[in-house]
């Protein structure tokens, strides 16, 4: 079979995209390959499609815990046999996967990177067929990277211990960024595929102004279609969703601080429509795939170019027109500089959480190495008196460096295990009528359940039973009651693995240098952002690809300092006709039922010489949809 074979077989896919086929060409020859895509660019398909056509398992590390179970899920719909371990699991079933994923014929084992440093990973090591090591978000990898994971290191090690060729993918690296990936995934020879990032369908927008609610009413209203609104706290989202909901607009909020239920509950309601507008923080996106966002509004200036660049180009993927706007004024930027106080507290204040967060658990020095620990960082801050921000952020920081693993709000699934010979079982009595059918499901679904306490899946079996996961529970729990299984409910929690051993005072080894350098890095990305912001004589899409290294771009012709350049050209042939064109453009599309237009439309009417109106009608047409003045046109 052929690469397009196996796409179309099990994605259903007709074609690659433009850079895919070249990559899974390249892997399939056994070369190191390091494939820079945009998100939503296809990543995936660069790494599934070659393995499957290889014998043996393809690793996969991957930070991202949520991501790693959906796309986990996703090969499993396709009929590809794939598994993930991840920090949240313990021994026993970490080992179950591990075992699998040596003897069982599994295609992908997804793995969170901290697991490759373990005794156990490393024994079933010698015995795994490896297809592939494939590096997801591979500038993890590197500390010029903007999201460094020290963990990623260990990737090197792994790869020279199994000499499997590897596949590295990620959406954002700087030319210095992929050198240093290569190197440190120690690459046989470099080999580098990068797509342009250019997104010829989406209009970048700055806005500079006071009256922020102003701009972002006119943009709902102006532009037709679902919206992402990113601001930076929980708190923000809910008031600006409440706000828009009050103007009679469709909209709803989103962040890391509600239940899981209702994030996927939204995240559907949003995705099919229900919902028009999300507003929400940096926690939503991750894995949305929606191809019909109409625009992206930044209610708040972003961290560094690589976040901007990611969130605003979740609109448009369609490849449909779409509006990447920024609004902003002179807070933001004292914001900014505040932020980044926060983000950084002084190598004492983190060294001093460090050993407090050991003491929370009463962990002796030298003890500690590979314990999950249920931490909960509201009870920690109230015990040592502490505010929360710059605890997280120190816990982020020591994490940076190697010494923990910080998953905010794990699943921890529901465990059974039936502690009644198999005999026995036919013996018991049951009063409500249903039991004996769950736990023939069970026995048949969970592999070594009279042995160990393994994980169940609670929707499935609910559905199995034409019960609701309550009731299900209310079962498990029944059957606990009579001594048949033992029975440990799921819940949701923030864990904080740990690495190693506690190290004593004085002797934790954060450098002042990487220190220095960590901040700087950061502080030069936003420096990056603010130039964006103000700049108003660049290109904004321009600006964006000659910060990822791009070298050769042109103009957009459809941002907002490339449109006011258009117009201002206008103005100086002719400011009576731009005038009396907007006015023309905006009296005919009036006259028009329900306001409602196409571009063919506008051509028609504007675009022939011998009519007289202004040659930019089209750049008068976008400036007056983009300031609410007229509705978009129909596709
Ligand atoms: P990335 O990891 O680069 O952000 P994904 O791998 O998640 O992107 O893919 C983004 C979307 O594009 C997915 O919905 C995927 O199914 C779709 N896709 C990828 N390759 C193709 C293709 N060749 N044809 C059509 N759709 C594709
Ligand atoms: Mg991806």
């Amino acid at each position: 079979m052929k690469p397009i074979d196996i796409l179309s077989e099990y994605w259903g896919y007709t074609s690659f995209r433009p850079m895919q086929e070249k990559i899974v060409e390249t892997a399939l020859q056994d070369r190191d390959v390091l494939a820079i895509l945009p998100t939503g660019g296809g990543k995936s398909v660069c790494f599934q499609v070659p393995a499957m056509m290889k014998d043996g398992i393809a690793l996969v590390i991957t930070p991202l815990i949520a991501l790693m179970k959906d796309q986990v899920q996703n090969l499993k719909d396709r009929g590809i046999k794939a598994l993930a371990v991840y920090a949240g699991m313990n021994r026993r079933e970490v080992d179950l996967a591990l075992n699998n994923a040596a003897y069982g014929d599994f295609k992908f084992l997804y793995l969170s990177p901290e697991r490759l440093g373990t005794q156990l990973f490393q024994s079933y090591l010698q015995v795994m067929n490896i297809s592939y090591i494939v590096v997801d978000e591979a500038h993890c990898i590197s500390q010029w990277g903007y999201d460094f994971r020290p963990d990623y290191l260990q990737i090197g090690k792994l790869r020279e211990m199994t000499g499997a060729p590897v596949i590295a993918l990620t959406a954002t690296a700087t030319p210095e960024v992929a050198d240093d990936i290569m190197e440190k995934l120690r690459f046989k020879e470099k080999n580098l595929l990068k797509s342009g990032f250019e997104r010829p369908n989406l209009s970048y927008i700055v806005r500079r102004c006071e009256d922020k609610t102003g701009q972002l009413l006119g943009i709902c209203n102006g532009v037709k279609g679902s919206g992402i609104v990113y601001v930076r706290s929980r708190q923000k989202t809910e008031e600006t969703a409440a706000m828009l909901q009050a103007q009679g607009i469709s909209a709803s909020f989103y962040h890391a601080g509600l239940t899981h239920l209702v994030r996927t509950s939204r995240q559907a309601e949003w995705k099919s429509g229900k919902i028009r507008i999300m507003v929400c923080t940096n926690a939503f996106g991750m894995g949305i795939d929606k191809p019909d966002v109409r625009f992206v509004v930044h209610l708040d200036v972003p961290d560094s170019p690589e976040a901007y660049f990611q969130e605003a180009g979740r609109a448009g993927r369609d490849g449909n027109s779409s509006y990447a706007v920024l609004i902003w004024n002179a807070v933001d930027i004292r914001r900014l500089n505040q932020i980044e106080a926060v983000t950084f507290p002084t190598l004492e204040y983190i060294e001093d959480i460090y050993h407090k967060v050991h003491a929370f658990f009463d962990i002796a020095y030298g003890q500690g190495k590979g314990r999950q620990l249920r931490f909960d960082i509201a009870e920690f801050c109230s015990r040592f008196r502490l505010s929360r921000a710059p605890v997280f952020y120190a816990m982020r920081y020591l994490e940076r460096e190697g010494h923990w693993t910080f998953s905010e709000d794990l699943e921890v699934p529901t465990r059974v295990r039936i502690i009644v010979e198999r005999d026995e079982l036919y013996n018991v009595e049951f009063d409500d009528p249903a039991l004996p059918g769950l736990l023939e499901s069970l026995m048949r679904k969970c592999e070594g359940i009279f042995s160990f306490t393994v994980p169940v899946d609670e929707e499935f079996f609910s559905e199995k039973c034409g019960v609701t996961v309550p009731q299900l529970r209310q079962m498990l729990y029944k059957l606990s009651l009579q001594h048949i299984i033992r029975y440990v409910p799921g819940e949701r929690s923030d864990v904080l693995f740990l690495h190693n051993e506690r190290l004593a005072e004085g002797n934790v080894g954060l450098s002042p240098q990487r220190y220095k350098m960590l901040k700087e890095t950061a502080h030069r990305r936003m420096a990056a952002m603010v130039d964006y912001v103000s700049g108003n004589d660049i290109c904004r899409s321009r600006y964006l690809l000659e910060y990822f290294g791009q070298k050769e771009t042109v103009d957009c012709g459809k941002c907002d300092v490339c449109r006011s350049k258009a117009s201002s050209s206008a103005v100086s042939r002719s400011s009576s006709s731009v005038e009396a064109t907007a006015d023309a453009l905006k009296k005919f599309i009036s006259s028009l039922p329900e306001g409602r237009y196409s571009l063919k439309q506008v051509n028609d009417e504007f675009g022939s010489p011998s009519a007289g109106w202004s040659p930019d009608y089209l750049a008068i047409l976008r400036e007056m949809i983009d300031s609410g003045e007229v509705p978009p046109f129909d596709y």
